[in-house]
C-alpha cells in the first residue's frame, strides 16, 4: 500500500527537498511507516530562510497593520478549530497520544491563536520620561525579525503554537522544524497557514531527520532568533549554536518535577493529580510530576491508592476512548526509560509496581508499564534526571522545610504540584519552590494568557500570555528634539 506522500512548505511553495530524498514516519501503536516526508538537509533549511527573510520585507506582510496581523490569526484560528478532529487522528498517529488528549489540544491551539490575534495590535510601547526636558522619548516593540522554531515529538502542533501565535502577532516570520518522529502535523499545519491567506514566506516548515537540519536552522546568520522546546542537552548545543551569530535562544526544556502531598491534603484529590503529573500522556510531557515527595504519616496511604489505581490504567490503542496510557512514542526513548528503571533497580530502588508486577504490557506496539518505585536515594540517577515516561520516584519527607529541600533538590525546576487543605501552607510553600509554575491542588493545567517555562535546567524564557510576544520583539527608543536648541558636540547629553 502506498504512503500519504507530503512535501515541504517554502515561500508559499510545496517543494521536494533538494536532494529528492524522503524518510518515513511510523505509528507507534503499530509500529508501521504510515506517511512519507521529505529528508530536508542544508539547502533546503537555506531556501527556507530565505523566504522568510524575504517575506520579511514584502510589503504584504511588512505593511500590514497588527489589525490585519490578528485577523489572519483569526482566519486561521477558525480553520484550526473546523478541522480540530482531523489533526487530531494524525497527531495520535503520529506519536501514539491519546486522542482524546490530542482532541482536546488541537481545540486548545485554535482558542490560543484567537487570544494572541486579539492581541496583535495591543503591542504597544511607552512615553518614558527621560529626566531630559526637551526631548520626547516613546519606545516601539518591533518584530524580532525571522525566527527559527524547533519541536519535539511528544505534543508537536500544541507547542507549535505556543511559538507561532505569538511569533506572528508580533510580526515576525517563521521557519518551523518538527521533530522528525512527528513530521506530519507541522506541513498539515502549513497548509491550513497557506489557507487562512498569510503571504507566502511568512511561515515556512521543512522536515528532515537526524540533528542536521535542526543544526542548519539555529546556525544559520539570516536567523534573528531561535525558539526551542526539547531536551536539556539539545537545548545547550542549539543555544551555543545561535550565540555564534548572537540570535537570542528560548528554551522550554525537561524538568523533574515534585508532586508534594502534605499529610493535610485531600488523599482522593492528591492520588488523581499525582496520576494526571506521572501516567498521563504515558508520562512523556515535560512538566511530568516524576517525583512524589509525601509526608511520612500519609505515605502508606497514598501508595495504596496509586498502587491500585496504576493496576488498573488500561494501555492500550490511543485512538480506543477507553485506553488510558497510549505507547512509547520512539524506540529510543522505549529503550531509555527500560535502562533507566533497570538501572535504578540495580541501585537498591523497589519496584510497587511496574512491568511484569501488578502490570501486563500489550502484545504489540511499544508500550511501558506504570511503574513506581521507593528506596530511592535523592542522588540517584532516576531522582535527578528526566525518564520521559511512566515512572514515579517516591520520596518521603518529615516536615516542611525537608519537603521544600527534597523538591528543590534536582538542578531542573519547571513545575511542581503541592497537596495541602492549609491556605497558609500553600501560598508559603508555593513562594519557595523553585520552579516556573505552582499548582495548588491541582496539576497539569495550562492557558494561553498564563507565562510558562523553567528555572535552571528547565530552560530560559517564558511562553504563552503577553509575555510571549514580548519575547518576538526587539525594543526601540525613538529621542525627538523639540526645542531646537544645539548643544555641545562634545559632550554626551
Ligand atoms: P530533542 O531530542 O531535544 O529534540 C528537540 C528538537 O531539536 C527536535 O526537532 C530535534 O530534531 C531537534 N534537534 C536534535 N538535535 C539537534 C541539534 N543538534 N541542533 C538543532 N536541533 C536539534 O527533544 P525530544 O526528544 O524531541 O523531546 C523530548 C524533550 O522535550 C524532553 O526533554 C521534554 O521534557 C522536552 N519538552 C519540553 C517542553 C517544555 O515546554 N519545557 C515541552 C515538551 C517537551 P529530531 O527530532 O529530528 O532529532
Amino acid at each position: 500500500m502506498s504512503l500519504p506522500e507530503y512535501r515541504l512548505f517554502i515561500g508559499g511553495e510545496w517543494v521536494d527537498a533538494v536532494s529528492g530524498a524522503t524518510f518515513e514516519t511510523v505509528d507507534p501503536a503499530t509500529g508501521a511507516p504510515w506517511a512519507r516526508v521529505p529528508e530536508a538537509a542544508e539547502a533546503d533549511v537555506d531556501a527556507a530562510v530565505r523566504a522568510a527573510r524575504a517575506a520579511l520585507a514584502d510589503p504584504a506582510w511588512a505593511d500590514l497593520a497588527p489589525a490585519g496581523r490578528g485577523r489572519l490569526l483569526h482566519r486561521l484560528a477558525d480553520i484550526l478549530r473546523r478541522d480540530a478532529e482531523e489533526l487530531a487522528v494524525l497527531e495520535s498517529t503520529d506519536n501514539g497520544k491519546l486522542l482524546r488528549e490530542t482532541r482536546a489540544q488541537c481545540l486548545a491551539i485554535a482558542d490560543h491563536t484567537d487570544y494572541f490575534a486579539g492581541a496583535a495590535d495591543k503591542i504597544e510601547g511607552s512615553v518614558i520620561p527621560s529626566g531630559k526636558p526637551n526631548f520626547l522619548v516613546y519606545t516601539q516593540h518591533v518584530p524580532i525579525g525571522v525566527v527559527g522554531m524547533l519541536l519535539p515529538w511528544n505534543s508537536p502542533l500544541f507547542l507549535t503554537m505556543f511559538k507561532l501565535a505569538p511569533a506572528l502577532a508580533a510580526g515576525c516570520t517563521v521557519v518551523i522544524k518538527p521533530s522528525e518522529a512527528t513530521p506530519v502535523t507541522a506541513l498539515e499545519l502549513g497548509r491550513r497557514i497557506a489557507e487562512a491567506g498569510f503571504p507566502a514566506g511568512v511561515a515556512n516548515v521543512v522536515t528532515g531527520s537526524g540533528p542536521a537540519p535542526g543544526q542548519a536552522l539555529t546556525a544559520h546568520t539570516c536567523v534573528d532568533k531561535i525558539s526551542f522546546t526539547g531536551s536539556t542537552r539539545t537545548g545547550i548545543a542549539v543555544a551555543k549554536s545561535a550565540l555564534d551569530h548572537l540570535a537570542p535562544t528560548d528554551l522550554e526544556l525537561g524538568g523533574k518535577s515534585a508532586n508534594i502531598v502534605f499529610a493535610d491534603a485531600d488523599l482522593e484529590a492528591a492520588a488523581n493529580g499525582v496520576v494526571a503529573g506521572i501516567f498521563a500522556a504515558t508520562g512523556q510531557t515535560c512538566i511530568a510530576g516524576s517525583r512524589l515527595v509525601v509526608h511520612e504519616d500519609v505515605r502508606k496511604p497514598l501508595l495504596e491508592r496509586l498502587v491500585a489505581r496504576a493496576r488498573t490504567i488500561k494501555l492500550g490503542d490511543p485512538k480506543d476512548p477507553a485506553t488510558e496510557m497510549g505507547p512509547i512514542a520512539t524506540e529510543a526513548q522505549h529503550a531509555k526509560i527500560a535502562a533507566m528503571v533497570g538501572e535504578a533497580v540495580d541501585g537498591g530502588a523497589r519496584v510497587l509496581v511496574g512491568a511484569g508486577q501488578g502490570v501486563t504490557l500489550p502484545e504489540q506496539g511499544r508500550f511501558a508499564a506504570p511503574t513506581i518505585l521507593v528506596d530511592v536515594a535523592p542522588e540517584a540517577t532516576i531522582a535527578q534526571e528526566e525518564v520521559f515516561g511512566p515512572v514515579l520516584v517516591v520520596q518521603p519527607f518529615g516536615d516542611e522545610d525537608e519537603a521544600v529541600a527534597l523538591a528543590n533538590g534536582t538542578a531542573y525546576g519547571l513545575a511542581a504540584g503541592l497537596w495541602t487543605s492549609d491556605v497558609r501552607r500553600a501560598h508559603r510553600v508555593a513562594a519557595r519552590v523553585r520552579a516556573g509554575t505552582v499548582w495548588v491542588n491541582s496539576y497539569r493545567v495550562l492557558s494561553y494568557a498564563v507565562p510558562f517555562g523553567g528555572f535552571g535546567l528547565s530552560g530560559i524564557g517564558r511562553e504563552n500570555g503577553f509575555e510571549a510576544i514580548r519575547s518576538f520583539t526587539e525594543t526601540k527608543s525613538i529621542w525627538v528634539e523639540l526645542t531646537g536648541a544645539t548643544r555641545d558636540p562634545f559632550v554626551l547629553g
